[in-house]
């Protein structure tokens, strides 16, 4: 996706050879006509499959998904991180090792939100490892729901993340897929889009 290519390109900070920094636009200042973009591409990738809900994770996931949730006229649902006193019993939960913050989270989803009449879409900011992602495909299998992809706003390409998904069986669809981010310099995998 170019936009997001050259939003990238302009307001990126490469922290390291692994690490991306997008606080201007997605994790922390967040550009709305862009996630309206973002939102309107997932939309359409995912047109034929009749998605009944997007399940995200708190809090970078929220705002690409609430836009394809407008596009595709369905609700989202975000795993919370923190659990409230709501009873075990009545959530969904699955660990997920976190690769900026080097710590595992115990991730959760009320029973009432996903069903196993659902087609889900999973849509999440980054893929690294894939271990947020995996972590919600856990969740849906709990709940005996479809999944009909993984909607991903930003790939490190150079990570084994898509790998792990894919030996799922479950599609991955990536809007800016980053090769490397060595020297200082963000490298696409797609090359630069015209
Ligand atoms: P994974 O579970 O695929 O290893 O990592 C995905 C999660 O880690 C994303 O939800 C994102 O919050 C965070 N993450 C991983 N790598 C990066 C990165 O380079 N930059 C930012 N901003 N977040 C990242």
């Amino acid at each position: 996706m170019k936009s997001l290519q050259d939003k990238i390109v302009k307001e990126g900070n490469v922290l390291s050879d692994q690490v991306l920094k997008v606080d201007s636009f997605l994790n922390h200042q967040v550009d709305p006509k862009l996630m309206k973009a973002i939102g309107q591409e997932f939309a359409r990738r995912f047109a034929d499959e009749k998605i009944t809900k997007i399940l995200t994770i708190e809090s970078s996931g929220i705002a690409p998904s609430v836009m394809a949730g407008l596009e595709l006229d369905v609700p989202v649902v975000f795993a919370r991180k923190r659990q409230s006193l709501t009873l075990i019993e009545n959530l969904y939960t699955a660990d997920v090792h976190s690769f900026t913050k080097q710590e595992t989270n115990r991730i959760a989803v009320s029973k009432s939100f996903i069903t196993e009449e659902d087609h889900l879409l999973i849509i999440d900011d980054f893929l690294a490892n894939g271990q947020a992602a995996l972590g919600l495909l856990e969740i849906a299998e709990q709940a005996g729901a479809s999944v009909a992809g993984i909607g991903i706003v930003i790939e490190k390409a150079f990570q084994n993340g898509r790998h792990l998904l894919l030996e799922k069986n479950v599609r991955v669809e990536s809007l800016a897929r980053v090769q490397s981010l060595a020297d200082g310099k963000v490298t696409f995998a797609e090359g630069v889009l015209a």
